[in-house]
């Protein structure tokens, strides 16, 4: 009997430890990888807020609102590239709004940081926060509105 418990024991143990190691490497291992404090030298105070503490920009502030150029706006903290100015539209949330990403460069994950399930989205080569997924934007297109803060981004215009 006692064989028994110290058996069921062990595997109970070794259950628990191998579901520990399981989850240890589903971790995310991004390409480049930084340290707090290498972030916060790279980059601004609103900009460190927002890219690694999946902070928000004031409403209306970014320039990129009313950008109109052609180009390519890319990460600001890794400058991989994640949306193009084609895919831009004008949504009035006071965040500078794509109808979809570059596919591949921006990864997505799933917050209830205001109390309700909202889909968040970052860039998928540093990990850098960008904004969320709304299911508002352009019917014609995706139907799909990329609220993005204009700080964790950088824009590059189309070379003439
Ligand atoms: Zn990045």
């Amino acid at each position: 009997m006692k064989k028994i418990v110290l058996f069921s024991l062990a595997l109970l143990l070794f259950n628990c430890n191998s579901k520990a190691q399981k989850k240890e490497s589903e971790k995310k291992i991004f390409t480049v990888v930084k340290t707090e404090k290498e972030w916060k030298s790279q980059l601004s105070d609103l900009e460190y807020s927002v890219l690694r503490k999946a902070g928000t920009e004031p409403r209306y502030s970014s320039p990129f609102n009313d950008n109109k150029l052609n180009g390519t706006y890319v990460c600001k903290a890794c400058e991989t590239p994640l949306f193009k100015s084609e895919n831009k539209y004008d949504s009035g949330s006071g965040w500078p709004s794509f109808d979809r990403v570059i596919n591949g460069n921006v990864e997505f994950s799933t917050d209830y940081d205001l109390g309700y399930k909202r889909t968040e989205e970052h860039c998928a080569i540093c990990g850098g926060h960008l904004g969320h997924v709304f299911n508002d934007g352009p019917r014609e297109t995706t139907g799909k509105r990329h609220c993005v803060n204009g700080v964790a981004l950088k824009f590059v215009p189309e070379k003439e």
